[in-house]
């Protein structure tokens, strides 16, 4: 379950990533458990990689260990809840739940990342959210203790936040509460939102869907501020800004620098036009050279 010195590309939707010390990839919780005691106990740094799709994985070797939940897909539908493991992909969960009428996660369909990432985002699209149809989450703690959560715990916090991002717990399943439904109208629901987003170029390169989050206080998305800012189409070296949608950055044979830069560029830019300090969506694997840590902990 354990390896060594293994490249991270391949797991990076982004398509950057270079080498970690261990890439930890377990069968069951309790082999989890077990490897997080271990973690723990020895003080290594660890960082959960689920589909990558909200993640830049830095070129530089990561000291530390990379933990996989990609053999966590088990799924099981109980009358019209849907428990799944944490490395079953949104779309397969979208699937599924049309496969048995069940209607609540039609959004999910064709939203990158696996079920655990999705969880611990609180991702949202076409007027769903995680915390809308959760309703039980299990997680091996990082001391490498096995334990659940109802949704009335409170691990939904808001909008992008959770518990599970400060705790430091991996998720290994949740289980959505579903009704019944029409297949025809729930097909139409899931195709909208797959057309939706191919009309808007999202999967034209690869990326990690909107760079930084919205700012519900200021009240203007932040895709629209940083279209305000004149940041579409802007480039440096493979990273380029989408020309669809300002919040979105591609990879057209980037180094995770190039794409670091560019967003630090985008970051002033809005600032400088509109006033705002934008806060980082996309969440990074690795330690930034120095430099780069400076600029990204730059307040304005
Ligand atoms: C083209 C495109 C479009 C997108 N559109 C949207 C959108 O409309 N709405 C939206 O909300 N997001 C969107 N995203 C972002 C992304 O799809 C979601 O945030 C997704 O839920 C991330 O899942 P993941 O498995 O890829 O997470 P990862 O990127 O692998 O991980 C994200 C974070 O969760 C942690 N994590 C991963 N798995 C676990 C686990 N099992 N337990 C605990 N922590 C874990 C990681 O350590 C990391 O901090 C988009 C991304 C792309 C590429």
């Amino acid at each position: 379950m354990t390896t060594t010195r293994r490249s991270l590309r391949e797991f990076s939707y982004y398509g950057t990533g270079g080498t970690c010390d261990e890439l930890v990839i377990p069968k069951s919780r309790e082999e989890l458990a077990a490897a997080m005691k271990r973690i723990t106990r020895d003080g290594i740094r660890f960082f959960v990689l689920g589909g990558g799709t909200n993640s830049l994985v830095l070129d530089e070797h990561y000291p530390g260990a990379v933990i996989l939940l990609s053999e966590f897909v088990d799924t099981q539908v109980l009358s019209s809840k849907i428990k799944a493991g944490s490395g079953v992909s949104n779309t397969q969960l979208a699937e599924l739940a049309y496969s048995h009428s069940l209607s609540g996660i039609e959004w999910m369909n064709k939203l990158p990342g696996q079920l655990g990432g999705t969880v611990r985002m609180n991702a949202r699209c076409y007027g769903g959210e995680m915390s809308q149809v959760v309703s039980e989450v299990e997680v091996v703690t990082k001391e490498g203790d096995i334990k659940s959560y109802r949704a009335q715990d409170g691990i939904f916090r808001g909008y992008k936040d959770t518990v599970f991002m400060s705790n430091g717990d991996i998720i290994t399943s949740a289980t959505v509460q579903l009704t019944q439904g029409e297949q025809d109208n729930i097909r139409k629901k899931m195709d909208f939102c797959a057309q939706d987003r191919e009309s808007k170029g999202q999967f034209s390169a690869p990326s990690c869907g909107c760079v930084f989050k919205n700012n519900y206080k200021v009240g203007i998305p932040s895709g629209r501020l940083l279209e305000q800012a004149g940041v579409k189409g802007l480039k440096h070296g493979g990273a380029e800004v989408s020309g669809y949608h300002a919040n979105f950055v591609f990879n057209y044979g980037a180094t995770s620098r190039e794409i670091i830069e560019l967003t630090l560029e985008m970051r002033e830019k809005v600032y400088r036009s509109s006033g705002v300090w934008l806060e980082f969506e996309m969440e990074i694997l690795g330690d930034l050279p120095a430099d780069l840590a400076l600029k990204l902990a730059k307040a304005p």
